[in-house]
């Protein structure tokens, strides 16, 4: 039986595994499950998940191998690596993350008898923690062994926030009633695979061949490994020491070099009620690394220097009170809010951090926490990048080069359909090339089925917008200037060239692409994939032609020249781009509806209560149909929402003005009878729907954004589609709960002149303070509550910034604070 074939087995249903899923909470700041629980590993190891943005380890035990109940995986940011197969009698390649040599390998016997596996002893007590704050995970076992001997078992972790390089792994030993041998087995294993997700099982996943493993001191083992055709090098040295009340121990010390992997087998004495403690120090390099002459010798010059795990601890526990006052958001709410929201942040800082910010790295979909989705970078960075901006603008620009640096791919992507400028990939990796598999596995049917959803050409409009907001906030021309501006006029170039003039409607139209709502990608009964004029789309490349020709009037007339330039742009071009810019076809219903896309109104209504009646959580519809015989491209259902992101991304007065530009009109009733209709047709298939939801609500139905809002922040935690988070967080959907707070309910936005704020507070949100790094100034605290919002700037010698709240202008100096008292419908300020 393969793993996966067990965790499937394994697999509780739906209703029960979100009961087992929902771990204890104690506290904002700590993550904690009580009893051993098989069934609940998978998902318990990607939530505690430890990282520091160039590499993560999910939280599975150090004992443990991948066998179906856990999946030891390790992840650097950027590493990917190809494999080829074929299916269906298709030749597949696919790029995945790779899962780099278990690092974690640390068990233990007593004399000769068998090794600490905790589903073959007595459990007595068994706890795991996530302290939030320090990064650190702790997990505590009591038990009793076959032949009635009680021990006590702490083993600390944590992936260096201070050294990129480092992880460290401390266990502790407790004999209770009795004294004896030990035999500990401290390895680097190099025979993992990418085997953490069931549907790809079948599918090539050995991605690693291991070069060399050598002992380099007494202390010290390495094992060295190359990735089998992208050839990147991947080196990790494990230090390992014992002590006893802080004195070390003596062992006696061999080394057992397997095939593919390598261990320290060390023996020592053991004394009842005296403790034991045994450090592993891991340094992790690859060829990528900067900096490095070659990975094997830095690994092993960064385990020789590492300090004690208690000195490794101590520098790891300030940089995240660091990270913690920079990025953290205090909210005046419920526990349960505030811890899911500190989650969040904390596994995003674990997927991008000052660490990835040198590197050649993207935002993966799934974090570096598990497989899904082969470590893959989609449209999900729109969810990331306004938190990103306001707290790490440097890192938010390094991974914008990720999409800079893959412009070429880009263009001869574009160039292959046939078109100019630059189309993005759906899905990326390594080198910009269209990722997205052409087939999927349906688990629900078993059926490979196509996967057309590479015809969701808006990445490259989310691309653009990304690049613009980020100048938006941060005023960082030398970025918008040089790379920001080639990304937005390629970008425009593309939808320029994509739309087609239509004689019929006198307007252009873009065909035969796919909305964010992947549930419909082709017309009921067509042969060929794609629809026509989806209106998120068609507005999207409306807004990138305008603000690409506005970009050529602001950047420095020098350097617009030069832009104009060198990418040829001529004037008949640039008259083209206003011209597709004015007379977009944008498809409505005869009520006034934004339509999802021509002909969305013919297809047929679907039977909601009918299909939730049968099968309870039809959140994946796509599959429920599939498996059906039948396909959502006949109904009005939508995984996730498609022209809801228009306000989801613009306000209602943004998107009414790219309306009027074509045309159309779009009044406050037109607006809310689309959020109404959409809503109550999206089964939210995916974790971003909600946050999507939740924002377009905010205003209109606080009582409604908030229900969302909380359910977006369950996704994770309580795992709410069932079992994916067991292979890896959507990191999207956490980012997104995060920007809903910051931004959705403050009403923040950065003007050209001022700093506006509308706060609109559900009710149940008392209030909150935050500190974002605006343009040149850093720290600016801001602190929100029912009555008042409250501004503060740290001195410095930085000019005033405007700051606009509800309409009222003013100046803020550094060393002030600003204080305004917000409006209400219900309760006006005084005097106003
Ligand atoms: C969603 C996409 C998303 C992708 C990766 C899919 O289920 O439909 O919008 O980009 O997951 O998170």
């Amino acid at each position: 039986m393969t793993g996966e074939q067990k965790l499937s087995r394994l697999a509780p249903s739906t209703s029960e595994q979100r009961i087992l899923a929902t771990p204890e909470r104690r506290g904002p700041w700590l993550l904690v499950y009580s009893g051993w629980n098989p069934a609940q590993e998978a998902h318990r190891e990607a939530l505690c998940t430890t990282g520091n943005g160039y590499f993560a380890s999910r939280g599975a035990a150090p004992e443990s191998g991948a066998d179906g109940v856990h999946y030891p995986g390790t992840y650097v940011a950027g590493i990917f690596n190809r494999l080829r197969t074929s299916i269906a009698g298709e030749e597949i390649e696919d790029e995945s993350n790779v899962n780099i040599p278990n690092w974690l390998p640390l068990g233990f016997r007593i004399e000769a008898g068998p090794w600490f596996d905790v589903a073959e002893v007595d459990v007595l007590d068994y706890e795991q923690e996530l302290d939030l704050r320090r990064a650190l995970l702790t997990r505590r076992v009591r038990f009793r062994d076959g032949e009635g001997r009680h021990t006590r078992l702490v083993q600390r972790r944590f992936v260096s926030m201070a050294s990129t390089h480092l992880a460290a792994l401390e266990m502790t030993i407790e004999a209770e009633d009795w004294s004896g041998g030990l035999e500990i087995r401290s390895g680097i294993d190099g025979g993992v695979r990418n085997s953490g997700v069931e549907r790809y099982e079948g599918l090539p996943n050995r991605h690693l061949a291991v070069e060399e493993l050598d002992e380099l001191d007494a202390e010290t083992i390495r094992l060295r490994a190359r990735t089998t055709q992208s050839r990147i090098a991947v080196a990790e040295a494990a230090r390992t020491r014992l002590c006893r009340g802080g004195a070390p121990v003596p062992d006696e010390r061999s080394v057992a070099v397997g095939e593919d992997s390598i261990a320290h087998q060390i023996r020592c004495e053991v004394v009842a009620g005296e403790p034991l403690t045994i450090e592993k120090v891991v340094a992790i390099h690859t060829s990528r690394d900067p900096a490095i002459s070659e990975p094997a010798g830095a690994a092993r010059t960064a385990a020789a220097a590492a300090g004690s795990f208690t000195e490794l601890l101590a520098d790891h526990v300030t940089r995240w009170d660091h990270l913690w006052r920079r990025a953290g958001i205090d909210l005046d709410e419920g526990e349960r809010t505030r811890f899911a929201l500190n989650l969040h942040i904390f596994h995003i800082l674990q997927v991008v951090s000052e660490h990835t910010a040198g590197l050649d790295v993207g935002v993966p979909a799934r974090g570096l926490h598990g497989e899904a989705y082969r470590g893959h970078v989609f449209w999900d960075e729109l969810f990331l990048f306004p938190y990103l901006s306001f707290h790490f603008p440097g890192l938010a620009k390094s991974l914008l080069r990720y999409r800079h640096r893959r412009l070429p791919a880009a263009r001869r992507a574009a160039a292959a359909a046939g078109l100019a400028g630059a189309m993005f990939p759906w899905q990326s990796g390594s080198d910009g090339r269209e990722e997205t598999p052409r087939v999927h596995l349906n688990p629900k049917s078993g059926r490979w089925i196509p996967d057309n959803s590479r015809r969701q050409f808006h990445i490259s409009a989310a691309v653009a917008y990304n690049a613009i907001e980020h100048y938006r906030v941060t005023r960082d021309l030398d970025f918008i200037a040089f790379r920001g501006a080639e990304i937005v006029l390629e970008v425009a170039r593309f939808w320029s060239s994509i739309a087609d003039y239509d004689h019929a409607s006198d307007r252009y139209v873009i065909r035969g692409v796919m909305g964010p709502d992947e549930y419909h990608d082709a017309y009921p009964d067509a042969a060929q994939p794609g629809l026509d004029n989806n209106a998120y789309t068609n507005v999207m490349a409306v807004w990138v032609l305008c603000r690409a020709l506005e970009l050529l009037d602001e950047l420095p007339p020098g350097r617009a020249a030069a832009l104009v330039e060198r990418l040829e742009l001529s004037r008949v071009e640039l008259d083209h781009w206003r011209e597709v810019s004015t007379r977009m076809l944008v498809p409505f219903h005869g009520d006034g509806i934004i339509s999802q896309f021509e002909g969305y109104d013919e297809l047929e209504e679907f039977d909601w209560p009918g299909y939730r009646d049968r099968y309870g959580d039809i959140q994946r519809l796509d599959r429920i149909l599939e498996a059906e015989g039948d396909t959502p491209n006949r109904y009005k259902v939508s995984k996730q929402p498609d022209v809801l992101m228009l306000l989801f991304l613009f306000t209602s007065a943004e998107l009414r003005s790219l309306l009027q530009r074509l045309g159309y009109s779009l009044d406050d009733a037109a607006i809310a009878r689309t959020v109404e209709y959409y809503s109550r047709r999206t089964s939210h298939g995916s974790t971003l729907s909600r946050v999507v939801g939740s924002w377009v609500l905010a205003r209109a139905d606080r009582a409604a954004s908030w229900a969302l809002f909380r359910e977006a922040l369950e996704s994770d935690i309580s795992d709410i589609q069932g079992g994916t988070t067991a292979e890896g967080i959507h990191l999207g959907a956490m980012a997104g709960t995060v920007d809903l707070i910051q931004r959705g309910y403050t009403g923040i936005e950065p003007r050209a002149d001022a700093l506006v704020f509308s706060p609109s507070l559900p009710d149940e949100l008392r209030g909150m303070s935050f500190s974002i790094h605006y343009r040149d100034h850093w720290d600016v605290r801001v602190s929100i509550d029912r009555r008042a919002i409250r501004i503060s700037l740290p001195d410095s010698d930085l000019g005033p910034i405007t700051v606009e709240v509800d309409g009222r202008r003013a100046p803020v100096r550094p060393g002030e604070t600003y204080e305004a008292e917000l409006w209400r419908a219900d309760r006006p300020p005084t005097g106003a």
